[in-house]
């Protein structure tokens, strides 16, 4: 069987995290089985459409690197890939159903909906349409919403997810296939498209499980195969047990890349919030999520969102370029992270400046905040210096010895080199009796006033001889 997923994105203009993992799935599948992976635009909710949210859609995929077969900009034989597209394609099947009985027009005015709706919250009932259809129905012409003639019965159907299912028939009503505006709900569109474009695994949020008998029944109505359900679980909010929403502090996905966040890292966590291979591997390449994905790990109960996790794997991940590509590959990424400050340095300062930070990234925009020294004059701040926890009980006058002390045997040093560095600072811990910890954040504060900075050899080996010895002299000046 020729595999054919899809990833269905409304034009909304936020993608989150859950949106993003339903594209994931669909493309691991179609990608191990050969198959093809269809990107589909479901912008039929023309007051939810959002201009420009197309682009960002492909812009995510296309960062994440789920390349589709068919869709937008690529094209294929089964467009038009955008629904508003389509219109005509689900009037001809509309048309089907009502010549076989099964849908109608409904003349009802909202209000009376609204009225019904009330009564059977007022008897505590639960509200189906289908108790109030309306008898004598027009022909159905446009400014009339089309509905489905629910004929309910039990259903029992297996998720790929979820495993075997039972509904009754007090799920099923008469929903509308088309609105009053003439585009189709999702509720119709997707069932006509997905058959059309012969896809046979429809992968989505759990979310649409409940209406699941709704769309058996209108498969049934129009004679099609139903294709496989797979259901993927509900992303929790970090606390509690509800849904990821915006307001839990997950950012979109595109925050997180203007973040730092590399794709790597992002599709790695995304592919393992709700599934695993079994093993204790956490970090998985594109084509190891592709050797190693099936269906039957995906777990049925939601999975938690955690953005520590997310950031850790991101360390991860720029550890591991930089180890197994190289510092050039890691650099590469970082066009857009470096300080304002850094704007006047060439790459190989720059690459020189990462290879000794990288490690303690988590995402690349810490180079903002962790590296301006290395392009800027820190400004002195002599309280960060008097107390520090391991300078506090040293007198400022020994401070000034010290730092002058390091000063000249720095002065003195014939290779301005790390392991020469290193060597000097250890000789000068030897001559002056000093802790490392004194010693050290001594020349590293005055260096940087940063709370934090790489090995001070390696600081002092990239700032070079003359702007290190001259930010020492500074400090020993001010002190
Ligand atoms: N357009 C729907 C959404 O964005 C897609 C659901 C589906 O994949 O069928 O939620």
């Amino acid at each position: 069987m020729n595999i054919v997923t899809r990833f269905a994105p409304s034009p909304t203009g936020y993608i989150h995290i859950g949106n993003v993992r339903s594209a994931i799935y669909p493309y691991l599948l179609a990608r191990q089985n050969h198959g093809t992976m269809i990107l589909r635009i479901e912008d039929t909710d023309r007051a939810r459409y959002v201009e420009g949210a197309t682009e960002l859609i492909e812009d995510t995929l296309e960062w994440l690197g789920l390349n589709w077969d068919e869709g937008p900009i690529v094209g294929g034989d089964h467009g038009p890939y955008f629904q508003s597209e389509r219109q005509e394609i689900y009037h001809e099947w509309a048309r089907k159903l009502i010549a076989s009985g099964r849908a109608y027009a409904d003349p009802t005015p909202s209000e009376k909906i609204e009225e019904y709706r009330k009564q059977c919250s007022e008897q505590k009932i639960p509200f189906l349409y289908r108790n109030f259809r309306p008898t004598d129905t027009p022909e159905w012409q446009p400014g009339l919403p089309l509905r489905f003639k629910a004929e309910p019965k039990d259903y029992d159907w297996h998720d790929e997810v979820m495993g075997d299912m039972h509904a009754g028939p007090e799920v099923q009503d008469d929903i509308i296939l088309i609105k009053k505006d003439g585009f189709p709900t999702y509720n119709f569109a997707h069932i006509v498209d997905d058959a059309l474009m012969g896809v046979t695994h429809v992968m989505r949020g759990v979310e649409y499980l409940s209406s699941t008998p709704n769309y058996l029944a209108l498969y049934e109505a129009l004679n099609l195969e139903r294709p496989k359900l797979v259901s993927l679980p509900h992303i929790l909010a970090p606390q509690g047990n509800k849904k990821l929403g915006k307001r839990d502090g997950a950012k979109s996905v595109t925050e997180y890349r203007d973040d730092g966040v590399l794709a790597e890292a992002m599709l790695n966590y995304l592919a393992c919030l709700g599934w695993n291979d079994g093993t204790e591997q956490e970090i998985y390449t594109k084509d190891e999520l592709i050797k190693n994905f099936s269906l039957d790990r995906i777990q049925s109960s939601g999975a938690r969102y955690d953005e520590t996790k997310l950031l850790w794997l991101n360390g991860q991940w720029l550890r591991r370029i930089f180890d197994e590509q190289g510092a050039e590959a890691l650099y590469a990424r970082t066009t857009d992270f470096w300080p304002a400050s850094a704007a006047s340095y060439d790459d190989d300062y720059k690459v020189k400046v990462l290879s000794i930070i990288y490690d303690r990234l988590k995402t690349l925009s810490d180079l903002r905040t962790m590296t301006d020294y290395f392009f800027t004059d820190p400004e002195i701040d002599l309280d960060m210096l008097i107390n520090n926890k391991f300078l506090k009980k040293i007198s400022e006058s020994s401070l000034e010895d010290l730092l002058k002390t390091a000063i000249q045997k720095l002065t003195d040093l014939r290779n301005w080199q790390a392991d020469d560095l290193q060597a000097a600072l250890n000789e000068l811990l030897a001559e002056t009796g000093k802790k490392p910890a004194e010693l050290f954040s001594l020349i590293r504060i005055s260096l940087s006033f940063a709370p934090f900075s790489p090995a001070l050899n390696l600081t002092m080996d990239v700032l070079g001889r003359e702007t290190t010895l001259a930010r020492l002299n500074a400090v020993a000046r001010a002190i």
